[in-house]
């Protein structure tokens, strides 16, 4: 009666393996205060990739391109994660906090300043390479939702993003060829120069951009313009660009696209940076290479053997089997080999499919009494109990087993110490008066 698979499946069945334990150390961490975690809404025990993918989300949302009124906040994300993402500097952070930090931490010198928050933008998004070209179009950022599947199989997807063109008809000059003439207002300096007096014989002199020609010192006249571009030499451009996902790729990777960003006259255009963000996988979660899920089990599935069908990310059905003789404990970690993630580049190898088990015991009561008898019959013996023959019977308490909600208990008994302090605090003063 064992094991009937569905006729309808792709059936691969699979011994399970032990997982080696490599043992995860999740100590606490102790940390003077938690403000720059919490400005990236992570906990204080956070890996680096944690910190990674927590800047990358934040620092897309709020970066001033998209939200152009979260300056202030664009700016502590990146604060906080230019001391967190460098461990000398976060172990200052966890010893003595912010000020700490401010006071400049080891180094001695009073003035630790931050970086400015678009360069650490930049460093992490940057398009790889081409950082040290200075004279460049801005790089253009944008994040592309995935789910685990497309990373598994791999996937094109079309993407439209808004870029500045240089203007075609024009050829990025602003108007026809010979058209263009000096500023009168500045003559040609891009300044205007007024002055303010102050009180009578002072004047103080200020400089401003000059509005005719936005700083230029050259402009073309009214009726020389560029009829598509208005004279501005550049123009939004709508682009769809075909993103390939290939198999194996990973949360936060990205994918760039050279020379495909904002263009601006006499500059090298920028690039489109495409950053992965893979959305979360109602069964499996991906540490590396691996798959991670959760199984069920009914206690006799889990002393007797089982099989359960497993849909894999490519929608075959994997039958999980746990021969008869084979035995999963509540916590017990197994894998199938290759049936992870695929690695990038080399699709044709795959981490492992790592299951934790969970073991759903039966509600009290399942048996009759007397059954009970019978079953404890085929279970591996009880432990005898220490010998009592020199203990007095009388030495025995017979202790019942209670339910201890933690939780409430801890409410409970917190209650009801300063119930009881009250009540000394009362006696007390009884006590005083008496006396
Ligand atoms: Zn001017
Ligand atoms: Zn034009």
């Amino acid at each position: 009666k064992f094991m009937i698979a569905p006729p309808n499946c792709h059936i691969i069945s699979l011994s399970l393996k032990p997982e080696e334990s490599r043992s995860k150390c999740s100590k606490v961490i102790m940390v003077k205060e938690t403000g720059f975690y919490d400005m990236l809404g992570v906990k204080p025990n956070a890996t680096p990739d944690e910190l990674k993918k927590a800047y990358r989300k934040l620092a897309l949302k709020y970066h001033p391109d998209k939200n152009p009124t979260e300056g202030e906040k664009f700016k502590q994300i990146s604060q906080a994660y230019e001391i967190l993402s460098d461990p000398k500097k976060r172990e200052v952070y966890d010893r003595g906090g912010e000020k700490a930090i401010k006071e400049g931490g080891n180094s001695g010198s009073s003035s630790s300043s931050f970086s400015s928050p678009m360069d650490i933008f930049d460093m992490f998004f940057g398009g790889g390479g081409r950082m040290h070209r200075e004279r460049r179009g801005k790089n253009v950022v944008h994040q592309l939702t995935v789910s685990l599947e497309d990373l598994y199989n791999g996937t094109t997807r079309k993407l439209a993003v808004q870029k500045n063109a240089i203007c075609e008809r024009c050829e990025g000059r602003g108007g026809r060829k010979g058209a263009v003439e000096m500023c009168m207002s500045c003559h040609g300096t891009g300044m205007q120069v007024r002055l303010h007096q102050l009180a009578p014989g002072m004047v103080h002199q200020v400089s401003t951009v000059c509005h005719s020609c936005q700083g230029q010192g050259r402009r073309i006249s009214h009726k020389d313009r560029c009829k598509a571009c208005g004279g501005r030499k550049i123009l939004r451009q709508k682009k769809i660009l075909e993103v390939h996902i290939d198999k194996g790729m990973k949360d936060g990777q990205k994918i760039v696209f050279h020379g495909e960003g904002d263009q601006e006259p006499g500059l090298e255009p920028g690039d489109i940076i495409i950053v992965l963000d893979q959305r979360e996988h109602p069964q499996f979660t991906r540490q590396g290479q691996d798959l991670i899920m959760t199984m069920e089990l009914q206690l006799v599935e889990a002393l007797c053997g089982f099989q359960k069908p497993v849909q894999t990310l490519d929608n075959r059905t994997l039958l999980i089997t746990s021969h008869p003789g084979d035995l999963i404990k509540p916590g017990d970690k197994k894998c199938v080999l290759n049936e992870g993630m695929p690695m990038h580049r080399r699709p044709f190898e795959k981490g492992r499919l790592i299951i934790h088990f969970s073991v759903v015991f039966p509600q009290a009561n399942f048996l009759p009494k007397h059954k009970l008898k019978e079953l404890e019959h085929y279970l591996p013996v009880k432990m005898e109990a220490e010998q009592p023959e020199s203990m007095d019977d009388d030495l025995y308490i017979y202790a019942d087993l209670e339910d201890c909600d933690f939780e409430n208990r801890k409410r409970h008994s917190h209650h009801h110490y300063y119930m009881e302090e009250d009540d000394y605090a009362t006696a007390g003063g009884v006590q005083c008066q008496t006396s």
